[in-house]
């Protein structure tokens, strides 16, 4: 594994679901790039809030979208269910603390399209904290060896890998 390996914001909202997930997506694994529920999410992504859709890439952050708030920037983190809300909040708040790191101060914004649904996140020094601890636990695991074995979850039977994990 090299040296400069990284946190990235999409390992964030796998590890809460499945780490065996992130550690697939670190080695370069490629998922069923035809799995219906990947083609879904790509979608949805493109089509909703077109208008203020800015995808931003800094550094290595890919952020869904940009916009101008009050006082500051509001970053969204677009999803096409609310079904792992938390994981998709701690991948916002990550967003969030590594643009502080950059000396950016953002508020963001969680946007469920399809359920018309929108949720704000501020960075408060509490979830700062849990990002800290997120990113070394993400970290760790990506440096193991070996991915921890497959386990049956919910979100097997939409997972791009399911393939790879139950043949
Ligand atoms: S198929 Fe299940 S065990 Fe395998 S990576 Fe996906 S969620 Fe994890």
């Amino acid at each position: 594994m090299s040296a400069e390996v990284r946190a990235l914001g999409s390992y964030v909202q796998a590890y809460l679901i499945c780490p065996r997930q992130v550690w697939l997506m670190s080695r370069q694994i490629c998922p069923d790039e035809d799995n219906v529920y990947l083609e879904l999410g790509r979608l949805i992504g493109a089509q909703a809030y077109g208008r203020e859709r800015k995808e931003v890439r800094l550094e290595h952050l890919s952020i869904d979208l940009v916009r101008r708030g009050d006082r500051d920037f509001v970053v969204g983190e677009v999803k096409k269910s609310s079904r792992a809300r938390e994981a998709a909040r701690m991948q916002l708040a990550f967003y969030l603390y590594e643009l502080r790191e950059m000396g950016i101060e953002a508020e963001g914004e969680l946007l469920f399209p399809e359920e018309r649904r929108r949720e704000r996140l501020i960075l408060d020094d509490s979830l700062a904290r849990q990002v800290e601890e997120l990113k070394v636990r993400v970290l760790a695991l990506i440096y193991r060896d070996q991915p921890p074995p497959p386990e049956k979850i919910q979100f097997c039977g939409k997972c791009a890998y399911a393939e790879f994990c139950w043949a």
